[in-house]
């Protein structure tokens, strides 16, 4: 009730959530109330959750943030929804995002956009802005993001929050609608690393319905919260400290980096040469993933269909003109031609072999540290409209989290100050494959 009420009062203002249903987050309340009576209540019993508007919810809208989609009714639950049902969790409602995860500002979505409230004449990041917007001013205590190029950590750090996209294949995809599938993956927003850990927990784990589910033993993300940190190696990467970083966002990770110190880590520099390739490699890639994905919304099965229309070919073409945004149809475009025959081989192709050498950068500097660190984003959240008209500086603001997604690592980002205009700054943490539970202990050490 006090959550639904903080809602009704902001979300006017915030435009986080696009879909609430008061009757059936209560009455998932009240069984959890029921649970706790009877003494059977695990961590997240009874803790209400907004959820990315990706994740298919049985009887609920879900709209991927697009015009699309916009009339779905899921008739199934996302692996991710069943586990928070499955832990007593509440669903309290959708929050916007931007169109099908295209974004880093929620400006792309079709139900509006997001404001930061920090002040609302920033952006609050994207994809998952409505989700960071929602846990930043406390309309929820957690929410679930995906990041495709740093959809959670980049929202998370320009609105002060914490959040983990874990190494890939963690979090089940199956009723995660997809955006480029060698890329997403879903993980939690939070105000801190204890809370994601707790949320990981209910997660992550196999399931045979999503193909590139990783077998693992279920793990307990928060024991190792409590280590202390004496002997970390942290790795800086020359290039996440060069141009195009502002300076207020640098001296808040300094100060950061200075903290840890304390804490008894040592810092060493790394380097990860081939940084500047990864947003050209990933709008190579993920456009191409998106054009065959989103090659499903057709107007026949489901979503929207164009009211008027000739034959089967104009129906498509009118539905798919006027169900997406300028953002999807520049990365269908995109796509469909890097996958084309005359050019597969000079960029698709290409793309991939960089995608290798990516990784293979992490692969190399992990021999020398534990974790690496750096800034999330570049500069602090900028003002709605500012980059709309310019997709090139929009793409320019993951520069420092999408070679995460294209090594499949896990990232992270934690609150660390804030920018000269007193808006807050993220510190990225970034983990070897599988270390989800020791950099939620190194972001905990520090919280
Ligand atoms: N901003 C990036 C994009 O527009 C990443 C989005 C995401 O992680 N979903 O594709």
């Amino acid at each position: 009730q006090t959550f639904l009420q903080r809602i009704d009062a902001l979300n006017p203002t915030l435009n986080a959530f696009i879909t609430l249903d008061a009757e059936k987050s209560l009455a998932q309340a009240r069984a959890a109330d029921a649970l706790i009576a009877a003494g059977n209540a695990t961590p997240l019993c009874g803790i209400p959750i907004a959820q990315k508007d990706i994740f298919c919810a049985q009887g609920w809208l879900s709209t991927c943030g697009s015009k699309m989609l916009s009339n779905f009714v899921s008739p199934y639950n996302a692996h991710v929804i069943e586990q928070f049902d499955r832990a007593g969790a509440v669903n309290l409602g959708k929050t916007n995002m931007d169109e099908f995860a295209m974004g880093s500002s929620n400006e792309t979505s079709f139900f509006g956009q997001v404001k930061n409230p920090w002040n609302v004449s920033v952006v609050p990041g994207g994809s998952s802005g409505g989700s960071a917007a929602a846990v930043a001013a406390r309309l929820a205590p957690a929410a679930t993001g995906t990041d495709t190029g740093g959809s959670i950590r980049q929202p998370a750090a320009l609105t002060g929050i914490t959040g983990i996209k874990p190494t890939y294949g963690t979090v089940s995809r199956y009723g995660m609608i997809a955006f480029a599938s060698s890329l997403d993956q879903g993980g939690p927003m939070a105000k801190s690393a204890e809370d994601c850990a707790l949320l990981l927990n209910v997660m992550a784990g196999f399931d045979s319905r999503d193909s590139t589910s990783l077998e693992r033993d279920k793990e307990d993300y928060a024991r190792d919260l409590n280590r202390p940190l004496k002997g970390l190696r942290i790795g800086l990467p020359r290039e996440y400290f060069a141009e195009g970083l502002s300076a207020d966002v640098a001296r808040a990770v300094e100060a950061a980096l200075a903290e840890y110190r304390r804490l008894g880590a040592e810092t060493v520099e790394i380097s990860l040469p081939n940084t500047r390739l990864s947003i050209p490699v990933y709008y190579v890639l993920a456009p191409a993933e998106a054009s065959s994905n989103l090659a499903r919304y057709d107007g026949v099965r489901y979503g929207y269909r164009a009211p008027e229309y000739g034959d089967l070919a104009d129906m498509y073409q009118k539905t798919r003109a006027q169900g997406f945004g300028t953002e999807v149809k520049r990365r269908i475009m995109i796509g469909t031609y890097v996958l084309s025959a005359g050019y597969y081989d000079a960029y698709y192709i290409k793309a991939q072999k960089l995608r290798r050498l990516i990784a293979q950068d992490f692969e190399q500097a992990f021999r020398q540290c534990d974790v690496i660190m750096g800034p999330t984003a570049p500069t602090t959240a900028f003002k709605l409209g500012e980059k709309s008209d310019d997709p090139v500086s929009m793409y320019l603001s993951d520069i420092y989290t999408i070679a995460v997604n294209l090594a499949g690592l896990p990232g992270m980002s934690v609150p660390c100050g804030f920018g000269d205009n007193g808006l807050p700054v993220g510190l990225q943490i970034v983990g070897n494959y599988f270390a989800e539970a020791k950099m939620l202990n190194v972001a905990h050490q520090y919280q």
